[in-house]
């Protein structure tokens, strides 16, 4: 069932979502050769507790960190440790942050030093994509449609959707319906209404959408070994029109970009 959120909630959801996104900031400046992400991961709850908040993905389903880190390859769902990054690697880190009872969600992949041109484009055509189903999700629309929109531009690029990795609701749980993927057909699945929030998350394979998974039990990876992207925004859905609650301008500035790439899904210019 979907949980529609009131004005109210929303707000909190901002403030959950900020948190997410500030975070992210932080470890932007940080990320660089020779750093693990055990070391990343660490910074990151301490970060996440320091502004009243608890690490999201910290013991949810038992996963063991507060971060999932997921390097060159691996798709999602990596688990910190030791082992440094290296100029050229890419680092998909995926955060998450309970506060007022309400989950943010957020993700980037970041480059490492100096990164491959055809690296830096699949970051871009899967950050793209985050936008272009954001725009879809909007009154008048289905859940298939931000899938459809999605999947077309990604496909067109001739990269690889992931298929059984999905968005998907968001409140005062991580895991809400309804289920948002990031392939599908235009006109089906569930309508959007107002005060629907969502976390959008495009995963994105080089090659292969096929993936594996280790026995970890949790890092996933792609089949071919090709590297893979993942960003994330959470989203509310306000006056039939979406509204972005996350924001990766932290991380711009942190990085030195400009960007208005967000100002169009914003009612207002956000402060930071
Ligand atoms: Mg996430
Ligand atoms: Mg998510």
């Amino acid at each position: 069932m979907i949980k529609i959120k009131s004005a109210e909630e929303i707000e909190l959801m901002r403030e959950s979502a900020l948190i997410v996104s500030k975070t992210l900031g932080m470890l932007a400046a940080e990320i660089k050769p020779g750093i693990t992400s055990l070391h990343l991961d660490k910074l990151a709850e301490t970060f996440i507790r320091d502004h009243g908040a608890t690490p999201g993905f910290l013991g949810l389903y038992n996963f063991p960190n507060s971060l999932c880190m997921s390097p060159n390859s691996q798709v999602v769902h990596g688990i910190p440790n030791n082992t440094p990054l290296k100029d050229g690697d890419i680092i998909s880190i995926d955060c998450g942050a309970l506060k007022n009872d309400f989950y943010g969600d957020h993700a980037y992949t970041f480059e490492v030093g100096e990164v491959k041109s055809e690296i830096k484009k699949l970051l871009k055509v899967t950050k793209d994509s985050l936008y272009i189903g954001i725009n879809e999700f909007k009154i008048g629309n289905r859940v298939g449609d931000v899938g459809f929109a999605i999947q077309k531009y990604t496909e067109d690029h001739g990269y690889g959707v992931v298929r059984e990795l999905v968005g998907h609701g968001l409140g005062r749980k991580m895991h809400e319906d309804p289920e948002m993927p990031n392939y599908g057909k235009r006109g089906r699945g569930k309508k959007f209404v107002n005060g629907m929030v969502v976390a959008i998350e495009p995963m994105t394979n080089m090659g292969t959408r096929r993936i594996k998974q280790l026995s970890d039990g949790w890092t996933i990876l792609t089949a071919d070994g090709q590297p893979s992207a993942h960003f994330e925004h959470d989203v509310a859905l306000v006056d039939g029109k979406p509204e972005l609650l996350s924001t990766f301008q932290y991380i711009y500035n942190a990085l030195g970009i400009k960007s208005d790439e967000e100002d169009k899904f914003r009612k207002q210019k956000l402060e930071i």
